[in-house]
């Protein structure tokens, strides 16, 4: 399928996303959308399922929670809380990025993982990124599963995906 970009708004709570390729659906009653402006989370889920079993092939979940007080904040540790939380429900971590999102420091990690569901085996690919917006004093994190022999295929618009989040009003 050759790949366009649709744009998320979700102004109430000051979160765009510019760029989401359309292998993931745009479809209100696939997307799903709680809390508010403080604390919230939206999932986004791949248009392809190839498998009944596993569901969409892949999804993309974007968390955000303004810090209670953002002067303890430190990123390094939340990213270390975050991959534990994830080696509990098997996700094994291969490979941590340093980077920059808009003005805000951000770290992605990848990773991989193995599950039986309904007696079947699943190998799934884990890209999460995490970062703080200190203009909106909120702490995002976007996690990303997909199958792993989709990989490719869906890599490029996850990156995309976090690149384009516009965390607050320019
Ligand atoms: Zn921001």
């Amino acid at each position: 399928m050759l790949q366009n970009n649709w744009k998320y708004l979700n102004i109430e709570n000051q979160i765009v996303i510019n760029k989401i390729s359309n292998i993931y659906s745009s479809d209100k009653k696939f997307i799903k959308k709680e809390g508010n402006i403080d604390e919230g989370r939206v999932v986004f889920k791949s248009v392809q399922v190839s498998d009944e079993v596993w569901g969409a092939d892949s999804d993309i979940t974007i968390e955000w929670k303004k810090l209670e007080d953002p002067s303890h904040y430190h990123l390094g540790r939340i990213v270390n809380e975050s991959i534990q939380n994830y080696a509990l429900i098997n996700v094994v971590t291969n490979k941590k990025d340093r980077l920059w999102h808009l003005s805000h420091e951000m770290i992605i990690w990848y990773g991989s993982k193995q599950q039986m569901s309904r007696r079947r085996y699943f190998v799934s690919k884990v890209i999460h990124a995490t970062f703080f917006c200190e203009l909106t004093q909120r702490l995002f994190h976007i996690h990303a599963n997909c199958l792993a022999n989709a990989y490719d295929y869906y890599k490029g618009a996850i990156i995309e995906f976090i690149n384009s989040i516009q965390c607050h009003a320019n």
